[in-house]
């Protein structure tokens, strides 16, 4: 992920361009990232720096740091705090008083449900927090009241359960939780009024809460890699630009199911019999026949009058969503030639390329 630096502009409205000389020196960063450092207090953080309230970006990423200096706190006007690839286990509460950070890059490092501060919440003006690939069992509490919140990443942690409380998040675009062991979403999900991007894949989803389809803003939505066998009817009113469904049984199933065993004599002669309404009573023919002709199932192309009794031919029919995307539903049909003219089906070849990069998109993206 993209690091956030502090824009040109602004920049540009802090200090005073008309010192030319001295703007080329002057640096609002410290870099000390990629070193393989184990620790680095506060004065090796500060020993090319004049004045630590200068300073808007520390990029301490990719090493192999075990905490953090308490002194982090002297960086006042500190703004983005990158601490990704290290080792850490534990935060320093002294992190609250940084009153101005509004990214926080936590990304791969050791930390669990005791390593943030109680009062981690008192970061208030945090927007970015990225807390993946640590060792989160709980969703951390502090988070529901971190309220200007508009990115999280929990990505790749061992949580199991979601609290329902997210409704307090109404200003986070980006959620991701992919890489747990989610078993279900609580349905205050739903009331995230801002969110753009929801990512749940590789998770133990079975199902998702209606609510879902009152996030009007949200343009992707990640369920790859989970146990959906079904989504909610209501996901149909969504507007999304991305779905990925790959690698659920809801996906899976119609691919694997997608044979179709050639009928027997017997099958066919009784879809004769039914088709054209050949009279038969228990004189005419012995009592099993009467019972196998009585089991016939209607195929569903409503185009077709015909039946079906063990052997039937199962039919990806495509749902218009969203005007962008056909969601897979299976259908019964008498035999893979019963094609409802008025749906497309995955047996057709006519399909434009527009209709296959959609598909595709919905299966495997
Ligand atoms: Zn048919």
């Amino acid at each position: 992920m993209a690091t956030a630096l502090p824009s040109q502009e602004g920049y540009e409205d802090d200090y005073d361009l008309d010192d030319v000389d001295d703007f080329d020196d002057f640096s609002d960063t410290i870099d000390y990232s990629h070193l393989n450092l184990n620790a680095i207090d506060y004065n090796e953080l500060t020993a090319t720096v004049e004045n630590a309230h200068h300073i808007k970006n520390i990029q301490l990423n990719s090493n192999s740091l075990l905490t953090l200096t308490p002194e982090i706190d002297k960086f006042q006007s500190l703004i983005t705090l990158e601490l990704s690839n290290n080792q850490l286990v534990q935060l320093p509460h002294e992190i609250i008083y940084l009153k101005n950070l509004k990214n926080l890059y936590l990304k791969n490092n050791s930390l669990d449900d005791l390593s943030l501060p109680k009062d981690f919440d008192q970061l208030k003006q945090l927007e970015v927090i990225n807390l993946g690939g640590n060792r989160f069992k709980q969703f951390p509490y502090q988070i529901f009241r971190m309220v200007n919140l508009k990115e999280l990443y929990m990505g790749s942690n061992r949580i199991t359960n979601l609290p329902d409380l997210f409704q307090t998040l109404t200003k986070m675009e980006v959620l991701y939780l992919g890489g747990n062991q989610i078993g279900n979403i609580p349905d205050s999900i739903g009331y995230m009024d801002s969110l753009i991007v929801l990512n749940l894949c590789d998770n133990r989803l079975r199902t998702l809460p209606r609510s879902i389809s009152r996030l009007n803003r949200l343009k992707s939505l990640s369920l790859h890699n989970n146990q959906f066998c079904a989504l909610p009817p209501d996901i149909i009113r969504l507007d999304l630009q991305e779905l990925s469904l790959r690698n659920n049984p809801l996906v899976v199933r119609f691919v694997r199911d997608l044979t179709y065993d050639v009928p027997t004599l017997k099958e066919l002669a009784a879809r004769t019999i039914k088709l054209h309404r050949v009279d038969y009573d228990d004189k005419s023919i012995p009592k099993c026949l009467i019972e196998y002709l009585n089991s016939a199932k209607s195929c569903l192309n409503p185009k077709c009058k015909g039946v079906y009794f063990e052997s039937c031919h199962k039919n990806i029919k495509f749902v218009d969503f969203c005007g962008k995307f056909y969601l897979p539903l299976l259908q019964f049909l008498c035999s893979p030639a019963c094609t409802p003219t008025s749906t497309c089906s995955m047996t057709t070849t006519n399909h434009s390329d527009d209709m296959n990069s959609k598909f595709k998109k919905v299966l495997l993206g």
